[in-house]
Parts: structure tokens; sequence; C-alpha cells
């Protein structure tokens, strides 16, 4: 145990004699390994129309593209019937056989905004079968093929349903598979995820479960990502890294997918005890669910690497025996420069507790070789979190400076062109760590604050372990490659290349690992969130320490003068990113600016009450737009007057009564029984809608049970006067049947019906928006509701 260390120098890991030559191969290798990685993040070059016929061709599914669309085509719109014709067409002609099943089908999951009630649509999925030769199961390759009503739906999900025809064409060219493949393209979607529950519930075919592969789009380009499977997964994801040409997925984007609000059919699937993989592209979602979602704006390389993933997947688990898929646990995995990496979960624990240990041995061997004391240690540890805070609240403090400045980014999943605010954010977290770097190197010493990131990045792996078990890789690993390579460097010659060479592994380690993550959680998440990217990217720099100094200017030994300049020049780097950071920033300002082609999203809904004749504007900015403010003025809870648009504030102004008749709402029977009451109506629109409502006032009778269409619905208090509503998407012209048995209150029960169409050009007041404002994605924009109360 030598004398406490005093020179920066003599407490690094490395010392090697020609610094800068090393410094230099450990950054080119750097660079070499996170360009490989950013290769095996990209899509593939998309196949021309006359690739082989057993292959898929992207050019080929780009044609179904352009007819599925041509125009929006929400469920239960003439636009969607067309559609539907065109596929079966296409699955027929296939040979396949080729069936609609109609039907009213109950939402999946959780996704209604409708106040205390039930979500229901009348759907007709297309479904196609290639029959097996000797099967073993069933494996179901789905997508949707309704649009919102806002937008075509070009990549959400023509790019499903194009590249699940391009993948039946190519599956009918060769030798049968020995299990069945369906086809099954759902409808409403959009509106309910009703068209994949009511085949998941009702249809024989799913009957005895199967595989399924879910195809979506949540954007226009980037890589597609298999981001969510059944649970028990261990047997699937091997297929999958197989199988897959392109196998991009982590277990990580399970945990991430949940903590947000989207959904899709898979759910109406996993709800039904069905296995299998859920894949997308996300990246380019500033037109998703918008009138931009054109077929022209889609990447055909996400379109190969969709169909490419589709047909390896479908051929190969054609022939696999689906008996035994459940394999009994579930797998950490990620990918490596092409590949897939994957482990048991069951791995994931003691990994974690491994990497922690050995980080605390290298603590334990920095302090005996004499490279750090108790204290410099324990201060790297301390010290290394402020990084970890500082750099997401920077990001965040920038995207929040940014929106200040261009406040239409509030209604945006992502801007049109965020790689610059993206880089911008890198840069941020960059200078943060380099700026802690500088002022804490001489201090503490490079040993010990390389310790001290390792030790942040093995704890958060053993808290992930715990409770983010998919996500726990990202720091178990770069920890444990960490103190393998402290270990490797103490054991030998410090001036010689050997340890330069440890760290730097155990840094390419860390960048395979953490720059996966960095690059597709901004995608995912959009740049409100950019802070969780600066996060990663800032654990990222932890783990690498060791090579950012040997990069870092030296500042050691130096006396007077010298001393002074090799401190002002280990500022360099930060004042480098940091100044990075806001040319960055400032380039994406200039860069990204609304125009006809990229235009400010606006939301805005037009309401009538047909029965007083007060009409009003609606939208759910919550800062309007200069556009959207013309219309509105206050705030109001739309819940008491328009129960079928949600619960929850929104802001309002006064607009006038269009000549629009409310849906009627006819009695069929009328039956009572003892307190009991037993109303059986029909509601009937007038116009045509893409939905229609019903609520009670359930403080004029109390809602025992009720039937929509003949299928019971789940009957639970709501909150506010409409306790109880049933919301019907896609409902046929003569409308729909329900039955009531209710205790009425004494007199007579007050019942709301509401019915919505699409499209506002034509309603009194509205103006068309000018080139350079567009409409915000969303299930709700350029609503036109009708609601009228009767009592009964
Ligand atoms: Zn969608």
């Amino acid at each position: 145990m030598g004398a406490p260390p005093t020179r920066p120098a003599d407490r690094a890991f490395t010392r090697p004699r020609r610094r800068p030559i090393a410094a230099l191969a450990a950054l080119a290798a750097l660079l070499a390994v996170g360009a490989g990685v950013l290769v095996g993040l990209s899509t593939p070059a998309p196949r021309p129309a006359d690739a082989p016929a057993g292959e898929f061709s992207a050019a080929r599914a780009f044609r179904n593209v352009e007819v599925i669309a041509a125009e929006p085509h929400v469920a239960g719109s003439a636009a969607n019937d067309r559609v539907r014709e065109h596929l079966v067409a296409t699955l027929r002609g296939l040979g396949l056989q080729t069936e609609v099943q109609d039907a009213v089908a109950p939402e999946a999951g959780q996704l209604s905004g409708a106040a205390g009630g039930a979500t229901l649509a009348r759907v007709r999925n297309v479904v196609a079968r290639l029959p097996g030769t000797d099967p073993t199961g069933k494996v179901f390759l789905v997508s949707h093929y309704d649009s919102v009503q806002t937008g075509p739906g070009g990549n959400d999900d023509a790019a499903g349903t194009a590249a699940i025809l391009e993948v039946a064409r190519a599956l009918t060219t060769g030798p049968r598979p020995r299990n069945d493949i369906v086809f099954v393209l759902t409808d409403a979607e959009e509106a309910c995820l009703c068209g994949a529950a009511g085949f998941a519930g009702d249809h024989p075919l799913a009957r005895d479960g199967g595989v399924v592969l879910n195809l979506e789009a949540r954007g226009s380009t980037g890589p597609v990502i298999m981001f969510e499977t059944s649970r028990n997964n261990a047997k699937l994801v091997e297929i999958f890294g197989n199988a897959a040409p392109h196998p991009v997925g982590t277990s990580f984007a399970v945990e991430i997918y949940r903590a947000l609000p989207n959904d899709t059919d898979f759910t109406a699937f996993l709800d039904r005890e069905f296995v299998g993989l859920n894949s997308a592209y996300i990246d380019g979602g500033a037109i998703y669910h918008t009138p931009l979602d054109v077929p022209p704006r889609m990447d055909r390389g996400s379109l190969q690497m969709h169909g490419d993933n589709a047909l390896g997947l479908a051929r190969e688990f054609g022939r696999t025996d689906l008996g035994d898929l459940r394999a009994g646990h579930d797998d950490t995995y990620f990918p490596v420069l092409g590949g897939l990496v994957r482990y048991p979960g069951w791995l994931t624990l003691p990994l974690a507790v491994a990497a922690l240990l050995a980080v605390g041995a290298l603590g334990w061997f920095l302090r005996r070789r004499g490279r750090a004391t108790a204290g410099t240690l324990a201060a790297g540890f301390g010290l290394a979190l402020v990084p970890v805070v500082v750099a997401p609240l920077g990001a965040w403090l920038l995207w929040a400076a940014i929106t200040t400045i261009r406040p239409g980014y509030a209604e945006l999943l992502d801007p049109y062109r965020p790689v610059w605010y993206r880089l911008a954010v890198v840069a941020l977290a960059a200078a943060v760590l380099f700026c802690w770097y500088a002022l804490l190197r001489r201090r503490v010493g490079p040993a010990a604050l390389a310790f001290g990131g390792l030790a942040w990045l093995a704890v958060f792996g053993v808290l992930l372990a715990v409770a983010v078990p998919g996500g726990a890789y990202l720091t178990t690993l770069p920890a444990l490659a960490g103190a393998l390579a402290g270990f490797a460097a103490l054991a030998t010659r410090r001036d010689g290349p050997w340890p330069v060479v440890a760290v730097t592994l155990a840094a390419a380690v860390a960048v395979v690992i953490l720059l996966p993550p960095v690059v597709l959680l901004f995608p995912a998440l959009g740049m409100g969130m950019g802070a969780v990217a600066a996060l990663v990217a800032v654990l990222l720099g932890l783990a690498v320490l060791p090579v950012v100094d040997l990069l870092h200017p030296r500042a050691g030994g130096q006396r007077g003068l010298l001393a002074l300049r090799a401190r002002r020049l280990g500022a360099l780097p930060a004042a480098a990113a940091a100044l990075a950071a806001v040319v960055l920033a400032g380039v994406g300002l200039a860069v990204d600016r609304f125009d006809a082609a990229h235009p400010v999203p606006t939301h805005l809904m037009y309401a009538l009450d047909a029965g007083t004749g007060k009409a009003a504007w609606l939208t759910r900015e919550e800062k309007p737009q200069p556009w959207t403010d013309g219309y509105v003025d206050r705030s109001i809870a739309v819940a008491d007057e328009f129960p079928g648009l949600g619960n929850g504030e929104m802001r309002a102004g006064p607009a006038t009564a269009a000549p629009l008749p409310a849906p009627k709402v006819e009695t069929l029977s009328d039956t009572r029984n003892g307190d009991q009451r037993v109303l059986r109506v029909r509601v009937v629109p007038q116009r045509q809608v893409r939905l229609l409502t019903l609520h009670v006032d359930t403080s004029t009778a109390t809602v025992r049970s009720a039937t929509v269409a003949g299928r019971n619905v789940p009957v639970e208090p709501g909150d506010g006067k409409w306790g109880f509503g049933v919301v019907f998407h896609a409902p046929p012209p003569e409308g729909v049947e329900v039955t009531l048995t209710l205790v009425p209150r004494g007199g007579a029960v007050s019942v709301r019906a509401m019915d919505a169409s699409d499209g506002l050009s034509g309603v009194p007041g509205f103006r068309d928006r000018p080139a350079g404002v567009g409409v915000v994605g969303s299930h709700s924009s350029e609503m036109l509701a009708v609601a009228r109360t009767y009592p009964l």
C-alpha cells in the first residue's frame, strides 16, 4: 500500500507511453464500433418488383400500399368497403380460402374515452387461410386495414397489410408449410381494437389459439423493432433471432411500451392467451395519424424490413412444432451488430449481483494499488450521480426552451426533422459529462471517477433486475465489462498497450449495448421525453470514462503556466460539446420550420345539441395554436353535454347551429317487472356517421344490465350525470338495438344519444385551414358530433 497518490496520471488505469496515438486508436475503434451499431440498426435496400417470386419485394408490396391508402378509410366508411374488397380479391386471387367475418365486437384492452360504459363496433375482418400439410397449430399474420379518420394510413397500417399480402403471395409460390397460416386483416383497430377482439374472441379459427405475428407502423421510417412478446417468450425469441433476417428487438422495449399510451391489435390476442410477437417501425412519428401519412412518405426500406422479417418468421413458425412454444421463462435479448443476443431471464439478477461484486472488488484493488483512496472512491461514487441527474434535466430544459420558441411542437409526437434536436441532446449530455470530468479529474482522480461510474451502472443493474428485468442488461453488462477491464489494466504494465486495449474493449461493449437504446428511444418517446435518451447517453459516457480520460487533455505534473494551460485545455471538450449542443439546437430550429409540407398541427371539433340548438367548437389543444384560438375562448367540462366525447376539460367556443339531425331513439318495447323496467330501443343515425353513443342519466334510473346488438356489456357505474353509456363504432344505417334493464327513480328515464361524422367543411363558421396549418394526429380531430336528450 503505497503513499496516497497525488498526480492524476498516477491515479488512472492507463499511462501509455505514446498517449496521443493510444487515444486516437481507442477513439477510432469506438467510432468503428458505433458505426457498426448504426449499420446493424439500418433498414435493408427495398427489393424491386422483379425480385424472385419466393422473396419479399417492397416494390410489389408498395403497389398494394397505394391502393389501400388512396384515401382515409375509417371503419364503417365506403372507402373502407373498397379497401376490403381489394383485400378479398387479392387473397382469393392467390387461391386462398378467404372470407369476411362480419360481427359486432367489444373493444380490447382499455382504450375507451367514453364515460362509464362499454365500447363496441361493427367489424368486418378479412380472414384467409393457407392450410398446412400436417398442422401442429396455427400461425396468424395480423395487421389492421382501417385507417384513422384524419389520414389515409399510408404507413399505419397499409404497411402491415400490404406486407402481409406480399408474404401471402410468397408463401403460396413455394411448398406448403406444415402448419396452417391464417392471414387476419382486422377492422376498427383505430376505433377500439374491436376487429382483433372480435376475431380472437369469436372466430372459429381462433378457437385453439396459436402464434400471432402483428405488424404495425407508428411513423414512416426507421428499423422495424420487435417491441412486444407474450409472456414466457424464450422459445419465441429464439426463433425470432434465428429466422428474422433483421432481428432488431430488445427486452427493454416491452417495458418502455407498457409505459406508453399506445395499444395495438396484439393486446386483443394477448387477452385470449395467444402467444406471439409484435413489430413496428416508429421513426418519423410526426405524420402518425395525420393527413400526411400518405404512401409517398413511406420509407420502402422499412417496408422491406417488415416483410423480410414477417416472411422469415412465417416460414419458420410454419414448420416448427407449435406445441412447445411456451418455454418456462422470459429471455433478456438485445440487438448486437445485426444479430440478436439473448440469455434466460433468470440469469438477470445473478448477473447484476456479480457485476456489483466485481465493481466492489475493483474498488478494493484500486485502493490496494494506490490508484485511489477510500475517500476518493467514495467521492467518485457520490459525484458520479451528478451527471446522471443533470444531463436529463438539461435535456428537459433544452426542449422546454425550444418549445417556447416554437409552441407548435406541443401537439407533435416528434418534430418533422428531429435529427438535429436529437444530436443536440446527445451533445448536451456529453457537455455535462465532460464538464463534470474536467472539474473533478485532478481532485478525485480518473480511476476513482471511473469506479464511481461503474458502481452506479452496477447499482442500476440490480435495481432494474428487480423492477424492470428486461432492461437490466443495459447497465449490468457494461458494469461487468468495465470491472473486468479494470482488473486487466491493474494486472498488466500501466505504460504498456494492454490497459488501453482492455478499457477500449470494455468501452466497445458499452457502445454496443447502450448506443441502440439511445438511437431507438428518441423516436419511441419523442423529443418531449428526450431526457430519457439523455440519461442513457450519460450512462454510456460513464461506462467509457477510461477512454474519455485518454482523450482528456493532460493536466498532471505540470507547474506554473503549463499547469494553467493544461487546466484550460481540460475545459476544451466540455466547451466544444456545449457549443455543439447550442449550434445543433439552432440548426434544428432553422431547418425544421413549419410550412405547407410540414404544417403546425391543430385539433378542432364541432358539437351540436339538436334539442336546444346550442353548438360549440371544441379543441383538445391545451394551449391552442393561433388558428385554433380563433374558435375557442374558454374551458368547459364536456362530459355533461357530450358524454360521448369523454371526460375532462376542453377548450371551447360558441358556434352557429348547423341544421343537422340528432340520432333518433325509437322505443321497440317497454315492460315493467316489479321495480324494474326493461327498455328495448333502437338508436338510429339520421345521417352518415362513424360512431353512435347512448348514455343514461343515472340520476333518473340505475342501470342493472344492458345488451347492445345482442351482446351483453359490462355495467360499471361511472362518474357524473351520464353514469352509463355505450359507444358504438361503424354503426349500420338501420341503427343499433340497445336493451336496458333499469330501476327508475320515479319519473321518465333520461337518455342522451349522440353520433359523430368526420369533416368540418360546410359547417357554418368553419374556414379551411391556410397553408402551414395542419390536422393533429388523433382519433377525434375534425369530428362533427350531434346530440340530443330524450325522456323515455
Ligand atoms: Zn393507428
